[in-house]
């Protein structure tokens, strides 16, 4: 008997999200009640002393507030297999290597069914809202979705990156059909063991089926733009493909193959349209709505670290909606993108009040506090003073610490936002970028943020000559006296010596902040080096991350390499063709 295909009812989402949010404070005493009592047996938990207790003043007295390293032993026993309960009542199954591009290597985390059901109600969140501005027909989604390798721990829980955990999940696709957002490629497309492979036959489905193609989507939206650039590179192969019914050689995975050949049919008159297509097109402008005619929009992660890429994905995208996805991380959800018709560059993200407990360190007042007692700004070394969720101030920016169903207690996430406003009495946050991610040489701050503005303002000089810069990333060179920073930068095609000059001159007076600037005039950091690297080069990089276990869907290009990162900074430094100092200063 066919089984009748359950459709989201967005009204009644939406509605729910309504009364929960408007009684935000409630929700979350509730939620951390239900988080103790059901965990509180758990090892971690009993050594806080909390004797049963679930308030939140409680909680805060006796739990401490912790980063990975503090807990990664407890996580490792998890993993190892240990009998008794260590961080959660119920046995934890899963493991989820986080990306580790900032750290270099991944890291564990617990996964579990209560982790999954959050997942799919963020989603379902960020959907209601969407399908009221943008709704979808009938079709399918072109999802540029890939799975690590799934392998098993010494204790025989399953290991595999989140969005492969969630992938794999067989809630994951129920929950995708009922957002009649089914994904166009089969499951040996998105689980094969080769992302090249996969990301080839992905966009062949898209092909095939491009009249029925609704939206785009990947976990964060580098991934869509590296399909759109391959696109570039083996649309003729497509549409061979397409022309004559027959997958092309470089697909050598059996399963793939037969897979994909019970999809591919000879079409000429697809191949000659693609083709008719794809050789009118000035600079692939536009492609995106050219190939698919009833796309509504793009979606993924476009915050953070994905902001550099907007400018690409609108130039495939043209006028078709770019929509970010909602903001989370292995470790647990925090908001929902409930403003979807707002530009990636404006977009905030509503925290759910019941996927989790939340409190923010304010960023501002820390470092005041410790500036007022000791006269300088090593805030870092201060115990934090949390807020929690409803008592955040707009305006402010904030440290996010998570306490999940999955065995995470007070977690410093690393993460910094910006309250935007209230969405009734929940924060809408806008994010700002990881906390740890920082130039820094002596008494100079930059951020992610602040090196992503930098190379925007220099990449100008290079895009009055059709260039781009493709990635980029960065690195505090203390090896010389002083120490200087130092740029990578990869780019579409030749520059003038004397432009990428001006361009490093640029990036260097482009970090204004006040530490930085000073100590520059003064040349207690040496002149920045702009650092050219051949093409290819960050693909090298994204390579080397696949062969560490991590996954195309949810790779972020490393924006600082620290010295732990040998081998990032390695591929980096092996591949420059010139180098620059700057004169600025
Ligand atoms: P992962 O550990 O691979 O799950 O990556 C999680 C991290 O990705 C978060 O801690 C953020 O730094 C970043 N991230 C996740 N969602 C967003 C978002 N919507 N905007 C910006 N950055 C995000």
């Amino acid at each position: 008997m066919l089984e009748k295909m359950e459709i989201l009812d967005v009204e009644k989402l939406v509605g729910d999200f309504e009364v929960m949010t408007k009684d935000a404070e409630n929700v979350q005493r509730q939620t951390l009640k239900m988080i103790l009592e059901e965990n509180g047996c758990a090892e971690y938990l009993q050594n806080m002393g909390l004797n049963g207790r679930t308030d939140p003043e409680s909680f805060k007295a006796c739990v401490p507030l912790v980063t990975h390293k503090d807990l990664e032993s407890y996580i490792q026993r998890v993993a190892d297999g240990a009998f008794s309960p260590i961080l959660t009542r119920k046995p934890i199954t899963t493991i989820s290597l986080s990306s580790g591009t900032t750290q270099g290597k991944p890291k564990f985390v617990p996964f579990n069914d209560e982790l999954m059901e959050t997942t799919l109600q963020i989603y379902r969140t960020s959907f209601a809202f969407r399908n009221r501005e943008f709704p979808i027909e009938n079709g399918k989604a072109l999802q540029f979705i890939y799975s690590s390798k799934q392998s098993k721990t010494k204790g025989g829980l399953f290991a595999g990156t989140a969005t492969t955990n969630v992938f794999r999940n067989s809630q994951f696709k129920k929950a995708m059909t009922a957002m009649q957002s089914e994904c166009c490629s089969p499951d040996e497309v998105i689980f094969g063991p080769d992302f090249h492979q996969s990301l080839y036959c992905h966009l062949l489905c898209g092909l095939i089926f491009h009249e029925e193609i609704q939206l785009i989507s990947s976990s964060f939206a580098h991934s869509i733009v590296l399909a759109f650039r391959t696109f570039e590179k083996v649309w003729e192969e497509l549409c061979d493909d397409i022309r004559e019914g027959v997958l092309s050689s470089r697909i050598t995975l059996p399963s793939v193959r037969s897979a994909m050949a019970k999809l591919l049919k000879p079409n000429p008159e697809l191949a000659d349209l693609i083709e008719n297509k794809c050789s009118r097109l000035s600079h692939w402008y536009g492609l995106i709505p050219e190939l698919f005619p009833n796309v509504k929009y793009i979606y993924g992660i476009m915050t953070g670290s994905m902001e550099p890429y907007l400018k690409k994905l609108r130039h495939y995208a043209a006028d078709v909606p770019l929509i970010s996805a909602d903001y989370g991380s292995s470790e647990g959800w925090i908001g929902a993108n409930i403003n979807p018709s707002l530009p990636p560059e404006s977009t905030t993200y509503a925290v759910l009040p019941n996927i989790g407990n939340f409190e923010f360190i304010p960023l501002k007042e820390n470092v005041e506090e410790h500036m007022q007692e000791n006269g300088n700004v090593s805030f870092l070394s201060t115990e934090p003073k949390p807020v929690g969720l409803t008592e955040v101030k707009v305006g402010e920016e904030y440290e996010v610490i998570i306490t999940s169903f999955a065995g995470l207690y007070r977690y410093r996430l690393g993460d910094v936002v910006k309250v935007m406003g209230f969405h009734n009495s929940t924060p809408e946050l806008k994010f700002v970028c990881r906390r740890n991610l920082m130039l820094t040489i002596n008494i100079d701050k930059n951020t992610e943020k602040d090196l992503q503005l930098a190379v925007e303002e220099a990449a100008k000089l290079i895009a009055e000559e059709k260039l781009e810069v493709i990635d980029f990333s960065s690195n505090v060179d203390v090896s010389t006296d002083p120490g200087h920073y130092v740029i990578f930068w990869e780019i579409s095609g030749e520059v003038s010596d004397e432009v990428l000059k001006e361009c490093c001159n640029c990036l260097d007076r482009s970090f204004v902040d006040a530490g930085y600037v000073s100590s520059r005039k003064v040349n207690a950091i040496g002149p920045l080096e702009l650092r050219v690297v051949w093409k290819g080069t960050f693909h090298k990089i994204l390579d080397h991350y696949l062969g560490l276990g991590a996954v195309v869907s949810q790779f972020k290009t490393p924006r600082c390499v620290g010295p732990t990162n040998n081998r990032v900074l390695q591929i980096l430094c092996d591949n420059v063709v010139k180098n620059y100092f700057s004169t600025a200063f």
